[in-house]
């Protein structure tokens, strides 16, 4: 439960991992809410990068510190949905510097960096794990709200096999307190602008079929990216939709950050662990959806992953 996590802390920040996506922002502006709801003797603030600006739409987004002010420390500092210390970036030293650490998430890759944490590696997402830890009748629709949109975002819309029971019993509930699902799910996960559907066109012509028509990979470079007027925001479900191609077991998108080096997305259908591969190279994430970065051209980067995946198809048990 959240008292026991709070215990005696006045102060509480709250922080999440660098580019925050909809589990990331949900999971925080929900916990952020129901703390200033039910704790009002508690000072909370919330530490996370700029946030997408479909996801602009949340309640109290405008609260969101995007630096640490001068001096600031905090009895307790609550990393959610974060993997490793380094993924918390600029807030990290919020973390170094606090009373208390505290970690909730659901990555498999969490190798538990807080004095104390609440880790589920199976959970559809780190919103469900925060629904867990709140007492249902003090949900207000604001933190309701938070919540569901980090579990529709992180389970594809309730679609991918993270999505259990429990997910939509929890899920339930929050549509109970009045979240207006169909219009969260439009606005924040299908709608798309016009550049994010070019550039996700481009990146469908441009990719590849190879290890016998089992993998599907594509990317964009920086060029191409100042060309569409696109920044890396405008990358989602690029990955999510080269997975669906018939026949393929994993899907690598990945965009140039800087020269010759790319942030790599994988996405596994259902035999190949994707997390360990991502870790090989010192990324992380979950069994079906992994990310890292890696320096290299194009053709580097695509060499070196497949290494590892045909290493998986020809022995599933090892790596
Ligand atoms: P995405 O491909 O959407 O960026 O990320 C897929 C999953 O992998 C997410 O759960 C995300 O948190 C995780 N992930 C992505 N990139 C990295 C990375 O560089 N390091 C780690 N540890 N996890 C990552
Ligand atoms: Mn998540």
């Amino acid at each position: 439960m959240l008292n026991k996590i709070l215990k005696d802390a006045k102060t509480i920040a709250i922080g999440g991992h660098i580019r925050p996506d909809g589990d990331c922002v949900g999971s925080c502006m929900g916990l952020y809410q129901y703390i200033r709801d039910n704790y009002k003797d508690r000072k909370a603030d919330v530490y996370l990068e700029d946030i997408p600006e479909s996801l602009k739409c949340l309640p109290a987004v405008d609260m969101i510190r995007h630096e640490i002010p001068a001096d600031e420390r905090y009895d307790l500092f609550i990393s959610l949905d974060c993997g490793d210390k380094e993924r918390l970036g600029f807030s990290g030293a919020l973390f170094d510097t606090a009373g208390r650490t505290y970690c909730i998430d659901h990555h498999i890759s969490n190798l538990g960096f807080a004095q104390e944490d609440y880790i589920v590696p199976d959970a559809s997402s780190t919103s469900e794990l925060v629904y867990n830890l709140l007492e249902d009748e003090k949900i207000s629709l604001d933190t309701a709200t938070a919540l569901y949109l980090g579990i529709v975002h992180d389970t594809g819309v309730f679609q991918y096999s993270c999505a259990t029971p429990s997910t939509f019993r929890a899920a339930a509930r929050l549509l109970e307190k009045g979240v207006d699902g169909p219009k969260l799910i439009q606005d924040t996960f299908y709608e798309k602008t016009y550049a994010q559907n070019q550039i996700l066109g481009r990146a469908l012509l441009e990719s590849i079929l190879f290890m016998d028509k089992t993998c599907i990979a594509s990317y964009v470079t920086k060029k191409t990216m100042d060309f569409y007027g696109v920044g890396v925001k405008d990358m989602d479900g690029i990955v999510s939709q080269l997975r669906l191609t018939k026949g393929v077991e994993v899907a690598i998108f990945m965009y140039e950050v800087e020269t010759n080096v790319y942030k790599v997305s994988l996405r596994s259908k259902d035999r190949i662990d994707v997390c360990k591969i991502a870790r090989y190279f010192g990324g992380g994430g979950h069994r079906k959806a992994a990310g890292l970065t890696m320096a290299g051209t194009y053709r580097d980067v695509i060499n070196n992953l497949s290494e590892r995946i045909e290493a998986q198809m020809e022995n599933p048990q090892g790596r």
